[in-house]
């Protein structure tokens, strides 16, 4: 089979929810995967940010693998010997008293949603069915029918509906308009993500996160980072919030949490929000699962031992001055943070961000448009500096064959 063969079956056989970039994949190793037909590429996606360590780490495929032949799933109705080892470590590890653990990012956010209203009832004494939780235009949290109810995207929410009521939609970047939104008493949280990732890697002000929150503490407001994409190394540190030093009172992990070998997710708060959620009132039949519990603390243990923060934040620099310095009428915008990075494409004629990634493809480097004109450049955090320049090279190539 070639890979127009793969193509033809998924098309035949799986539902069209996505329009993959035509290229099918068999074999990862770090910042690089192959084609059916043998071709390398740098992965300049890393599975939206959830191939942060690389792909098949060996750590982590070695965490995988041997517990996979002890012990896989219990589901919560019986303790396991992993859990608690895995709750200890990744509590310690981004300093929360409490840890809850899902699969997907979207549950994860379902998680923190449900949390933020036990807490508004239990905790700040919001009249009952009445909390409202403030989200920002633009955002991406998933895709359930209670997180495309904070959608402003179209694509997201067209003919989905009845949605869920309790949302207040606000610009995002705005701290007037949250400052006002705030005013409402019934609010109890604000959930954000730190850089806008699926928007576009919409990078807020300098000193957004921080105004944002410190208004949600003067009204006794969580402060909610949806840390999926931005999280676990991915910015330049650990958070992204690190970045100004905000700690939020919920914290939302996925992708990376696992280095993309399984859907492991999390939640993270201290004891006087995550303690408002009791037995048989959320859960999931493989969160907290062994398999996930040693992959996940191998995923963060490759995080810390090869600096991959500190990496992302040195590379990210070298990638952004040296996409900035290319001369391209197609280039209007490079932006980002450590190894989150976009250009946002100005049409040329009928070439658009989808045939530059296309010819980018050629040349043995791969990414994919977001809302169309932007393209996301997000390669492993593993990747080398040589590794960066050389696929550097092939970005400035491409460019130049629209010139
Ligand atoms: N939150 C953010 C910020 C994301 O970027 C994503 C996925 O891209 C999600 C949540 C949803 O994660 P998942 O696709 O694992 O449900």
């Amino acid at each position: 089979m070639n890979s127009q063969d793969y193509i033809n079956r998924e098309d035949k056989y799986g539902a069209h929810n996505y329009h993959p970039l035509p290229v099918v994949l068999e074999r990862g190793e770090g910042p690089f995967v192959w084609d059916v037909e043998g071709k390398r590429y740098f992965d300049f996606l890393s599975a939206y940010s959830a191939v942060n360590q690389g792909h098949c780490h060996p750590e982590i495929v070695k965490a995988l693998t041997g517990q996979a032949q002890r012990l896989t799933l219990t589901s919560r109705a019986f303790y396991n010997s992993v859990l608690g080892e895995y709750e200890e470590y990744i509590t310690k590890y981004f300093r929360y008293d409490k840890v809850l653990p899902m699969n997907s990012g979207a549950e994860a956010d379902e998680t923190a949603l449900k949390l933020c209203r036990k807490w508004a009832y239990k905790k700040k004494g919001i009249q009952e069915n009445n909390a409202k939780i403030i989200a920002c235009e633009g955002n991406f949290h998933g895709r359930t029918i209670t997180i495309i109810s904070m959608s402003t995207d179209p694509d997201a929410r067209n003919h989905y509906g009845p949605f869920t009521p309790g949302f207040i939609i606000i610009p995002y970047n705005d701290p007037d308009a949250l400052e006002d939104a705030l005013n409402d008493p019934d609010v109890a949280g604000f959930l954000v993500e730190p850089i806008q990732g699926e928007a576009g890697v919409f990078v807020p002000d300098e000193g957004y996160l921080r105004k944002a929150y410190d208004l949600c503490k003067s009204k006794n407001v969580l402060f909610i980072a949806d840390e999926v994409q931005t999280g676990i190394g991915r910015t330049g540190k650990l958070l992204a919030c690190d970045h100004e030093g905000v700690r939020p009172d919920i914290l939302i992990l996925g992708k990376a949490l696992s280095g993309g070998v399984l859907p492991v997710s999390a939640v993270l708060a201290d004891d006087e929000v995550m303690l408002t959620i009791k037995p048989g009132e959320h859960g999931s039949t493989f969160g907290g699962n062994p398999l996930a519990c040693k992959v996940a603390i191998a995923a963060l243990e490759v995080i810390r031992h090869e600096k991959l923060a500190d990496k992302a934040e040195h590379l990210g620099k070298i990638f952004r001055e040296e996409l900035r310095a290319i001369k391209s009428d197609m280039i209007e915008i490079v932006r980002g943070k450590g190894l989150l990075n976009a250009v946002v494409v100005k049409p040329k004629g009928d070439k658009t961000a989808w045939d530059v990634c296309l010819a980018m493809k050629e040349k043995g480097l791969i990414a994919k448009p977001t809302h169309e004109h932007i393209i996301r450049f997000a390669p492993p955090l593993v990747i080398t500096e040589i590794q960066l320049r050389e696929a550097i090279e092939l970005i400035k190539e491409t460019f130049k064959l629209f010139e």
